[in-house]
């Protein structure tokens, strides 16, 4: 299962039109993804590009320079979003 680990990346000066710090969502952002390789269980981290609201599968070479076993699998990313509940007191 793919687990979606969101970096905010440093902001720069061109960073008053990107996603992360202008408030305006790009047309595509590219996250990195740590999914585990099915055949050696080595966890790889792969950039998945996210244009709109459909993320094609790819295909992954288990990372041999990280220990692991040089063979491809197919990842399937999609993005969950979970959201704080609060109370709102005084009503
Ligand atoms: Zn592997």
């Amino acid at each position: 299962m793919a687990k979606v680990i969101f970096e905010l990346p440093k902001m720069s000066e061109n960073c008053k039109e990107c996603v992360f710090h202008s408030g305006v969502m790009k047309t595509s952002i590219t996250l990195n993804v740590s999914v585990r390789c099915p055949y050696c269980g080595l966890e790889n981290i792969v950039p998945v590009d996210i244009d709109g609201r459909f993320i094609p599968k790819q295909i992954v070479t288990c990372d041999i320079d990280m220990g692991g076993c040089d063979r491809d699998f197919v990842i399937d990313p999609r993005i969950k979003v979970t959201a704080d509940v609060y109370r709102i007191e005084g009503v």
